[in-house]
């Protein structure tokens, strides 16, 4: 999508601080960091919300989870990790391309 700055990231448009990239989704760190690691998951196909499914995004969704499982030791998640997909303006989504946020490297708090 032209305005998105997920896909303008994707497309190299604008540089970014990627740590896994293969033909479906890209991980790359979060530029406003609220936690010691916060990446962001990101399917290559621009879509907004999970209201949006089909079977296609399902199952790059799902190979998602398990790549970032794969992934987390060798990205300093290995005492745990969170993640977070945020769905609307109320619920903290500011950029309207799906995304999975991977929070960890440090204790995290749970309260509201
Ligand atoms: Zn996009």
């Amino acid at each position: 999508m032209k305005d998105c700055v997920f896909c303008k990231i994707i497309a190299g448009e604008i540089p970014s601080a990627k740590v896994y990239e293969d033909g479906e989704i890209v991980l790359f760190k979060d530029i406003a960091p609220l936690a010691k690691i916060h990446l962001l998951c990101v399917p290559k196909e621009h879509y907004a919300h999970l209201s949006e499914w089909n079977a296609a995004r399902k199952r790059v969704l799902a190979d998602a989870l398990e790549k970032i499982a794969a992934l987390a030791p060798s990205l300093g998640l290995e005492d745990g990790y969170r993640l977070v997909i945020n769905q609307g303006e109320s619920a903290g989504q500011t950029v309207p391309h799906l995304h999975i946020h991977i929070l960890g490297g440090e204790p995290l708090g749970w309260e509201k």
